[in-house]
């Protein structure tokens, strides 16, 4: 017996801020996803590596010792050394551990921090698009704007000093960079890099560079934004254990920063963390120590991956931009005739392939899909099998 089967569903308050954020573009495709068989994903922005053993048994052990409590809430002064050490040997940048480093829960938490830890309702913050698809929610969530500033195919995705610097008002308050980008694949070269840090300089504003793709470069080199001449104190640099590693499951990551901004990232860090797990920090300690060879053996294989699947993916017949970072190709679809979106739905659909829209990451993602190349490469090969029977389909002419 169905008695009353039209419950009056309770309705709840949900504050501006939280209504205001669009759900994840990525979390549809993910959702859709797991209802389907025999799909090849090229949508998980992470690596199919499991954490290198070393690091897994660091923390195995650390658990077997009973290394369960809290830890500082500034995270381990173990980890905070061995980061300070590696900060040093990787870019000659000289961190104190004990004030200018935090060690969160992931870039994720260190990303949050330090807007929440800078804005005030209506401050601006200047990013390209596209970009990551967190750094608008974690603008909005502290009450500020984002400011986009378009990148480009044809400059290769690198966010150009001129522009930042025409959108710079009196609210303005930082630059969020994201080099190596997802999900474009972008690298920007040390002199790009050093003219938009110029233009942050003159305006006294801080650049929050998130490096969590430091480590996955290929051919070319990867600046560190802190380690430019002169930005150490206008820079918060957030980096990660997460894709270099193949840590993702482990929530770890970092803020390096001047001790004010640590100071208040700190503040907000111990009321809602406490700390970043223990366990982990013990891995990220391992992974600091003797993880070098693994994470350049997984940018290899990376490497090899990212070759099949451009020239791929230029050979099907779609525009591939050449991606120098991270691991995510970022072809066009435009001559498909079909939205970013549509191409997504229908390849997944028709063809059990996914990918992310263009359109996840800001309005200029739009007419490109996201096809993340860090999976086996004989799933690369089938996918790209698959598309091309669907884009042959729906070519346009
Ligand atoms: N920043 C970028 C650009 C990312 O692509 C991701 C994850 O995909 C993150 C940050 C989140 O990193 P974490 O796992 O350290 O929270």
């Amino acid at each position: 017996m169905v008695a009353n089967s039209r419950v009056r569903r309770k309705k709840y308050h949900i504050s501006k801020r939280a209504g205001q954020l669009s759900p994840s573009g990525i979390r549809k495709f993910f959702d859709l996803l797991a209802t389907m068989e025999g799909v090849i994903s090229l949508g998980v922005g992470e690596p199919d590596y499991a954490t290198p053993w070393h690091i897994t048994e660091a923390a195995i052990q650390s658990l077997e010792k009973g290394q369960t409590m809290y830890t500082s809430n500034l995270g381990m002064p173990e980890l905070r050394q061995e980061l300070a050490r590696h900060l040093q040997a990787e870019y000659g940048l000289k961190y104190d551990p004990a004030t200018e480093l935090l060690i969160t829960v992931g870039v994720s938490e260190a990303l949050d921090l330090s807007m929440r830890a800078m804005l005030d309702p209506g401050d601006e913050v200047i990013m390209p698009d596209p970009c990551y698809v967190s750094y608008e929610p974690c603008v909005i969530l502290p009450g500020g704007k984002t400011v986009a500033v378009a990148t480009r195919e044809e400059d290769n995705f690198e966010l150009s000093a001129v522009e930042v610097e025409a959108r710079i008002t009196d609210r303005t308050r930082a630059i969020l960079l994201g080099y190596p980008a997802n999900p474009t694949g972008a690298v920007m070269s040390r002199d790009k890099m050093a003219e938009v840090a110029a233009v942050a300089r003159r305006h006294g504003l801080v650049v929050v560079s998130d490096e969590i793709y430091a480590r996955l470069v290929y051919g070319v080199e990867h600046t560190c934004v802190a380690a430019l001449p002169g930005m150490k104190e206008n820079t918060i640099l957030l980096g990660g254990f997460s894709k270099a590693y193949a840590m993702t499951g482990w929530r770890i990551g970092y803020a390096a920063a001047p001790r004010e901004i640590i100071a208040a990232m700190t503040k907000i860090h111990q009321y809602t963390m406490m700390c970043a797990p223990t366990m982990s920090q013990v891995a990220a300690i391992e992974a600091l120590r003797s993880g070098d060879g693994s994470a350049a053996e997984m940018v290899e294989d990376y490497n090899r991956r990212r070759l099949v699947m451009v020239k791929g993916l230029r050979e099907i017949g779609l525009p591939c931009f050449e991606p120098r970072g991270a691991f995510y190709a970022f072809p066009s679809v435009e001559r498909t005739g079909l939205t970013s979106e549509e191409f997504a739905e229908r390849l997944l659909t028709e063809e059990k392939v996914a990918v992310v829209p263009g359109s996840a990451f800001g309005q200029c993602g739009e007419g490109h899909v996201r096809c993340c190349y860090a999976t086996s490469m004989a799933d690369i090969e089938e996918a790209l099998t698959r598309m091309r029977r669907f884009v042959n389909r729906h070519r346009r002419s």
